[in-house]
């Protein structure tokens, strides 16, 4: 019995470690990296509380060092996807009833675990399975991640506290209650905070989860597995089951007590699921609410005012940190013809610094790309540029030999239509198209329409007339929209992220925007002294 209305601390983003040269930080964290190395982590699926080991196994290897393997994954089949629904609706009842300053309590205990008994691991985890710089694991899997569930009990305490009016005689009230059902939480490899908000934001409102990682994250996703419920996280909340995504697709979909699919990665899986849940509507108990952040097509777009420094500092920036891998990740750019040449030679300045390689070795700016698939689609790109007369490889180039490394690669597209300057690709190629600097209106209009996605954008301008203009004309182009910054880097609490179009359904993660679409709200009505009336008085003819 909770006789207390109480207050969640004060949400805060996380600081961010520098890990400079002497410091504790980076002698701890060059520790973990050489135990962690030296292992093979054997990971089991978790259902109901129990670790489960299967006969189906996939090898997990440093993307860097791609003969090197560092976890064996156990991967669910059918059967385990089916225990895995019973788990989570077994678990709900209890779950759903506990008080919230209960579940909410164990979310921030796994934030605080993060940042410090666990900070090293995680990073080490992080960069090692999914080929991170130190600071890109540090501001993913250490502090955005602890920025979600911070931020997210601070906002599900918002959300609870929203009350209807009341008039005289007469108590409204509101209780946001969890969905009717499960949720399933599909996660990308990309970034650890995202593989752990996803099935954690459905949970702090009361749900119970399904979490299939993705298989080329699974050595950081098991370690956070492990911390939650080292937190306190009861059996059966949250089920780990790495697996194929297509039996998730054909096992866990259509159940009728699916209640939820929260998702983050590519815009045809979203699509496909979507369609799945659509053949199936039919069978469902409610209507499953789907979420999904999908693919992007970034832009930076210069005016003639740009500053060139900061313009070119962004170009290299926002395309080529984590090698391009962000959902954010700078793509494509439209660049006036007047400083193109000025721009293209700062970048070739900051590039000619940039070391790719080995994660472990701190003084590289880019590591390698996830996995072989991910390698030959990206090569695609580069070769059919090469070949193409309609574009030009201005510098880049490839080598799968030790790990799968792609360097930083710039092509310019001789027209803007051309497939790199419109298509996903996902690693670290940027393409520029050079316009006249007299048809900024007309090539807004293309950055606007030319590719299906609507993720984030950046312009660049020093003309405040100008910027007013740009941002209105590409006012449906980005759900993050940047002016003089790079289009990555959204900070949790700060710039709350998601985009529309192909892009997503724009729920913003890490805000109550998302929170409220994992809960089903019922409105109570209390009369104090009930009417005895039937009749009205102006059914009196006196
Ligand atoms: P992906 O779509 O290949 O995989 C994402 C997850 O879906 C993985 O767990 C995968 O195993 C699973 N999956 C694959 N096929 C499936 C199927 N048929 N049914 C169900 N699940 C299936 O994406 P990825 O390579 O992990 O991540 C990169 C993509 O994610 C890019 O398109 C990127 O733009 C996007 N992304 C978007 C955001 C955002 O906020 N908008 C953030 C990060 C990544």
């Amino acid at each position: 019995m909770s006789n207390g209305i109480f207050s969640v601390p004060k949400d805060y983003n996380e600081p961010i470690h520098s890990y400079l040269p002497g410091s504790a930080e980076r002698d701890s964290l060059k520790a973990e990296l050489d135990r962690q190395s030296a292992e093979i982590v054997d990971i089991p699926l978790v259902i109901g509380g129990r670790e489960i080991f299967t006969d189906s196994v996939k090898d997990v290897v440093m993307p860097h060092d791609h003969r090197h393997v560092i976890a064996r994954c156990s991967i669910a089949g059918e059967a385990e996807l089916k225990a895995a629904i019973d788990a989570a609706l077994e678990a709900k009842g209890k779950w759903q009833a506990m008080p919230f300053e209960h579940r909410a309590a164990i979310f921030l205990k796994i934030a605080d675990l993060l940042t410090t008994k666990y900070r090293a691991a995680i990073n080490a985890a992080t960069m090692l399975g999914q080929s991170k710089t130190v600071f890109q694991a540090e501001i993913d899997s250490a502090c955005e991640l602890a920025d979600f569930f911070r931020f997210n009990v601070a906002n599900a305490q918002t959300i609870y506290s929203q009350q209807p009016n009341n008039s005289v005689g007469i108590w409204n009230r509101v209780e946001y209650r969890p969905l009717d059902g499960f949720v399933v939480a599909i996660t990308p490899f990309n970034f650890t905070s995202i593989a752990g908000n996803l099935p954690t934001a459905p949970a702090l409102m009361g749900n119970t989860v399904i979490w299939k990682p993705s298989t080329t994250a699974v050595h950081s996703n098991y370690l956070l597995m492990k911390i939650m419920i080292e937190a306190g996280l009861p059996a059966g909340v949250i089920n780990f089951v790495p697996s194929r995504g297509v039996d998730v697709s054909k096992y866990v979909l259509p159940h009728p007590k699916m209640a939820g699919f929260h998702f983050t990665g590519s815009t045809e899986v979203f699509s496909g699921v979507w369609s799945t849940v659509g053949q199936n509507i039919r069978t469902y108990e409610s209507y499953p609410r789907l979420v999904g952040e999908t693919g992007g097509k970034d832009f930076i777009f210069a005016h003639n005012t740009a500053d060139v420094k900061a313009l070119a500092a962004a170009m290299v920036r926002g395309a080529y940190e984590y090698q391009g891998q962000k959902c954010s990740a700078a793509s494509r750019a439209f660049i006036p013809a007047s400083i193109w040449d000025e721009t293209l030679a700062a970048v070739k300045e900051h590039v000619s610094k940039i070391k790719v390689g080995d994660v472990r070795d701190f003084t590289n700016f880019m590591g390698a790309v996830i996995d072989r698939a991910s390698f030959d689609n990206i090569k695609g790109y580069i070769d059919r540029a090469a070949a193409s007369p309609d574009a030009e490889v201005l510098f880049g180039s490839y080598d799968d030999s030790v790990g799968y490394f792609v360097q930083p690669t710039l092509i310019l597209a001789k027209k803007p239509d051309y497939e790199s300057m419109v298509k996903e690709i996902f690693g670290p190629v940027l393409t520029v198209y050079v316009y006249d600097d007299d048809k900024l209106d007309e090539t807004l209009r293309i950055c606007d329409t030319a590719s299906p996605y609507g993720l984030t954008g950046a312009i660049f301008a020093q003309d405040r007339y100008v910027i007013a203009h740009m941002e209105a004309a590409l006012s449906g182009a980005a759900g993050n929209f940047y002016i003089n910054d790079k289009p990555t880097g959204a900070v949790v609490g700060q710039q709350p992220f998601g985009g529309s179009r192909a892009s997503g359904t724009n729920d913003k993660a890490g805000s109550t925007l998302n929170l409220y679409r994992w809960i089903s709200p019922r409105c109570i009505k209390e009369t104090f002294v009930p009417s005895y009336a039937v009749s009205y008085p102006y059914m009196s003819e006196k």
